[in-house]
């Protein structure tokens, strides 16, 4: 008897508890509103936000919208109360807002938008789509009707600095990795260029060939003409290999005289042939100067396959070592290295 007394007096003191924490949360949720301010203060608030806000009801009817908001959407404060929400949601967003909204209101499914951040689109009185970022809450019932509340800011600057920034991105990239005289790949995107060959050649076992072709004598161009112009007959001679290679080679300028070439899907018999039509096209130069003078140019060229276990800097030695041998051999020679 004493014990069943007992249990009921504690089943009361865990429904007091349930009540207290129950309206605690229900207290936490309630707007920080001072009530001893005139009502109208925070709505003044409201309307003068840089942010737009607006109230729908449970029908997707426009019951608020502040200044910003209307400087956003292009229509005035009048022209949206009472529309459907619609009028601000651009066509091809899936279904209707308003569907989506009695959607939420009868099924009761977890919504995916209130109380997220999400960039959207909104449809300006103008038709333009605009990029906003957007939080939508669920206000709840107020005198038996639903209503929903969104801050929303325009994206436009933002999205016009982050395209600006990729823009830049792209051109130091670019930059990073072209070379200044020639506008060909530099040494770096060569290695880039080389490592996605190695990658392709091993899933497809096609063969692939590195080569280093270097200018003969260059120094002694330099010597006699000046720097300026041996500038120049680089910038030929990188025009020429260019437009002699294959739309599939690389043609990169590793640095100083020399060029690396990469041929993918080509043996070292068929990147022969190829190396000697570059080395022809750059032989048949005839670089002016002085006015009456022209400049003969020649480049000795060294093959090597590039072997994936071995990787590119083994290939572009074995290159090196047929260069030097071409070099060896008279210059103005293409040669392979043997394996
Ligand atoms: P080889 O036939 O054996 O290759 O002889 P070479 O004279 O071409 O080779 P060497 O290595 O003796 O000289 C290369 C010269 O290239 C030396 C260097 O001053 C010059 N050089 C390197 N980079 C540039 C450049 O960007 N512009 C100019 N004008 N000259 C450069
Ligand atoms: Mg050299
Ligand atoms: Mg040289």
């Amino acid at each position: 008897m004493r014990n069943a007394l007992i249990v009921r007096l504690w089943e009361k003191v865990a429904d007091v508890y349930r009540y207290l924490s129950v309206a605690a949360k229900a207290h936490a949720r309630r707007p920080p509103i001072q009530f001893d301010l005139p009502f109208e203060l925070p709505m003044r608030l409201l309307g003068d936000a840089l942010d737009g806000a607006i109230i729908i009801d449970g029908n997707s009817l426009i019951r608020y919208v502040n200044h910003a908001m209307e400087e956003l959407s292009g229509f005035s404060i009048g022209e949206l109360h009472g529309q459907s929400m619609d009028i601000l949601v651009p066509p091809d967003a899936g279904s209707l807002h308003s569907e989506k909204v009695a959607d939420f209101i009868t099924t009761g499914r977890k919504s995916t938008v209130l109380g997220h951040v999400r960039e959207l689109e909104i449809r300006h009185r103008s038709g333009e789509r605009l990029p906003i970022e957007m939080k939508a809450v669920d206000l709840g019932c107020f005198h038996g009707n639903r209503y929903f509340g969104a801050f929303v800011t325009d994206l436009r600057q933002r999205k016009k600095i982050e395209a600006r920034n990729a823009e830049l991105m792209a051109l130091l990239e670019q930059q990073a990795l072209t070379d200044p005289l020639t506008s060909l790949p530099n040494r770096r995107a060569f290695e880039k260029e080389a490592a996605g060959a190695i990658l392709r050649a091993a899933r497809s076992e096609a063969p692939v060939t590195v080569g280093i072709a270097d200018v003969d004598h260059f120094k002694a161009i330099n010597d006699n003409y000046g720097h300026a112009i041996g500038d120049a007959v680089l910038c030929a001679v990188s025009e020429a290999i260019r437009s002699v290679a294959r739309d599939t080679d690389i043609v990169a300028r590793l640095g100083g005289e020399e060029f690396g070439l990469i041929f993918p899907n080509t043996s070292i018999e068929q990147s022969g042939q190829v190396a000697e039509r570059i080395r022809s096209a750059v032989a048949s130069i005839q670089f002016p100067v002085n006015g009456t003078e022209t400049v003969d140019v020649t480049i000795s060229i060294g093959l090597s396959k590039l072997i994936e276990q071995a990787g590119l800097d083994a290939a572009l030695g074995a290159a090196d070592t047929a260069l030097y041998s071409a070099k060896g051999n008279g210059r103005n020679r293409v040669e392979a290295s043997r394996p």
